[in-house]
């Protein structure tokens, strides 16, 4: 464990179960994986303490697919999970397995059951069984076959086997307590009939286990030690230790809660986000506007900021909202030393430098990172006709606005410095293009002149400039916790993605796929894997240099508190 790592709860019982020798001081544990969807942020943070506690203790982890709901799965959704999580930095070695591969021993176990006279067949239908279940306030009632002899049982349950009943007829189910205040241990269901070909095991079975049965002896059979699950499995822990009390099996797993991550202006449930992808909110699971791992990776976001944002929130059993920002600050601050800047403009207004000699052009200088020389430098071409970013320039500024007014001077960074003359408007009264003069003296770096200005600006040199489609990105959702509501569609943010033809400095236009750039003044830019083109690339917005949704919420706030005071 790195030093810096605090120890949350579970790494306290590890280490306290490895000091005591329980389970012989190994560490096991498992990712467990529905191949329904692709992962999304809230399982990075499972996939991260999984592998994390493991590693830190030479354990082991198991990748295992939790594949007991044929129709809904799909090997498409098991490879993308797999690349997901090798691309988060984790190896499961050969320990890749699927609930699937214990078919055959759970059907065994679900045969001793019934031999032991713990579980039984019900021929309930789904709604009776559900009715006969009671309520939280209101205790269950035995189904007429609870006591239907284990010799019938066993007919039953092997005829359901060999498929002699349509779907619904029969399920199995354990022998618990049907007035448990813990509805879990309401004599839960084992087994159901679903006549629907596996996309792992064929048409071997037509009878499937249910999640609880399988999860926990899949646990047992694989010598998992630790089994960390979210909150919401608490409640059926102790159905989850009935089934290992009941097997008995060599080795006996412990299941431990923690809370879900929980990330705010975004969903983290597969069946949400699959609304998105199907309803063609999104462009796909790897859109990256997505909290999906593809999304974020298709976004630009490196595994490690994921992992550090992992290690920030820690693991705890308390249920909270983590702001966005936390993430995008881990992300700011790796590429931020990552990042080599060039210059680019996303909203272009073209100036032209009416004392430039026409026709001229020459080359200057500029840094690749401000803070690593080791990076070194790249030329930048300047001419006559320049762009600059549109919100450089603002006609009735206030005295605070540091960039570009009618009258008023500004440095073009790495260049000269300049002074708008004119402001030449189209008929609507927009602003289309502006005037300038550059003092030639005041070239950076070797400029005669040390004088100084407030402000300093990025541009692109136009007759030079590419243009370039640049997609920004902004939260999907324009509420906090947009799954609190009963319909997230209504608070789908309208602008989460806008399209812009930005104007690229020149060396921007041979890049790898895999490079990424600050823009300088922008924020983090990289080509889009897919829709990039090696003479035409298309850059996705990675991130914003500053959290610009915190001074939204500030502002706010701020209104909302003076309101009040008003009040
Ligand atoms: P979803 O609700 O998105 O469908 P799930 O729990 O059904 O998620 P699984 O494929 O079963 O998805 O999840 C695999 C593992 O990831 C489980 O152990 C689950 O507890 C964990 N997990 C899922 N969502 C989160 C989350 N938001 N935070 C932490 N762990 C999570
Ligand atoms: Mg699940």
């Amino acid at each position: 464990m790195s030093d810096n790592q605090p120890k949350d709860f579970i790494r306290q019982i590890i280490s306290h179960d490895i000091a005591s020798g329980k389970h012989g001081g190994n560490v096991v544990t498992r990712f467990p994986p529905e191949p329904n969807g692709y992962l999304h942020v809230g399982h990075a943070k499972s996939i991260c303490l999984n592998f994390g506690v493991a590693r830190e203790n030479n354990g082991k982890t198991f990748l295992r697919f939790d594949d007991t709901n044929p129709g809904k799965e799909s090997e498409e959704f098991a490879k993308a999970i797999e690349r997901d999580v090798r691309w988060l930095g984790f190896d499961w070695g050969d320990r890749l397995t699927h609930a699937s591969d214990y078919f055959d021993q759970l059907y065994e176990s679900a045969e001793r059951l019934i031999a032991m006279g713990k579980a039984y067949v019900d021929s309930l239908s789904a709604e009776e069984i559900r009715e006969y279940r009671g309520t939280l306030t209101k205790p269950g009632k035995d189904s007429p076959d609870r006591n239907r002899s284990v010799e019938d049982n066993m007919d039953l349950f092997r005829r359901m086997r060999a498929g002699e009943f349509e779907d619904g007829k029969h399920v199995l189910r354990a022998k618990i307590d049907m007035h448990s205040p813990n509805m879990n241990m309401r004599d839960p269901t084992l087994y159901r009939i679903r006549h629907i070909p596996h996309q792992r095991t064929g048409d071997k079975w037509c009878i499937y286990p249910m999640y609880d049965f399988a999860h926990g002896l899949s646990d047992a059979f694989e010598g998992v030690t630790h089994s960390l699950c979210t909150l919401e499995f608490e409640d059926h822990r102790p159905l989850y230790d009935w089934f290992i009390d009941q097997i008995n099996p060599p080795h006996r797993p412990n299941q431990y809660e923690f809370s879900r991550l929980n990330l705010a202006y975004t969903v983290t449930s597969k069946r949400k986000l699959a609304k998105l992808v199907e309803d063609e909110i999104v462009s796909g699971w790897d859109d990256p506007r997505m909290p999906t791992l593809a999304g974020m990776r298709r976004r630009g976001y490196p595994p490690a900021a994921l992992r550090e944002f992992c290690r920030r929130i820690g693991v705890t059993k308390k249920e909270n909202l983590i702001e966005m920002a936390a993430l995008e600050n881990c992300v700011r601050e790796i590429l931020d030393h990552a990042a080599p800047r060039r210059m680019a403009v996303i909203r272009p207004l073209k100036v032209i430098l009416a004392n430039y000699t026409e026709g001229q052009t020459e080359k200057l200088s500029a840094l690749n990172h401000p803070n690593r020389p080791e990076l070194g430098s790249r030329e930048l071409p300047f001419g006559r006709e320049i762009y600059i970013e549109q919100n450089d320039f603002m006609e009735d500024a206030p005295r605070k606005f540091f960039r570009l007014r009618p009258g008023g001077e500004v440095r073009l960074r790495y260049a000269y410095i300049i002074r708008c003359d004119e402001v030449i408007k189209d008929k609507s009264g927009k602003v289309v293009e502006l005037h300038c003069s550059y003092d030639p003296d005041t070239r950076s770096g070797t400029g005669s002149s040390d004088r100084k200005v407030k402000g300093t600006i990025h541009w692109v040199c136009a007759s030079h400039a590419l243009a370039v489609e640049v997609r920004l990105y902004d939260r999907l959702f324009t509420v906090p916790d947009p799954a609190a509501s009963d319909d997230v569609m209504e608070h789908l943010n309208p602008d989460s993605l806008e399209t812009v033809t930005a104007q690229l400095e020149p060396s921007l236009g041979e890049v790898e796929t895999d490079s990424l750039f600050q823009f300088e003044r922008l924020g983090y830019f990289r080509p889009d894997d897919i829709d990039s083109t090696p003479d035409k690339p298309v850059f996705n917005r990675v991130a914003t240099l500053r959290d610009s949704w915190a001074k939204i919420e500030k502002q706010a706030l701020q209104q909302q508190a003076k309101s009040l005071r008003l009040r």
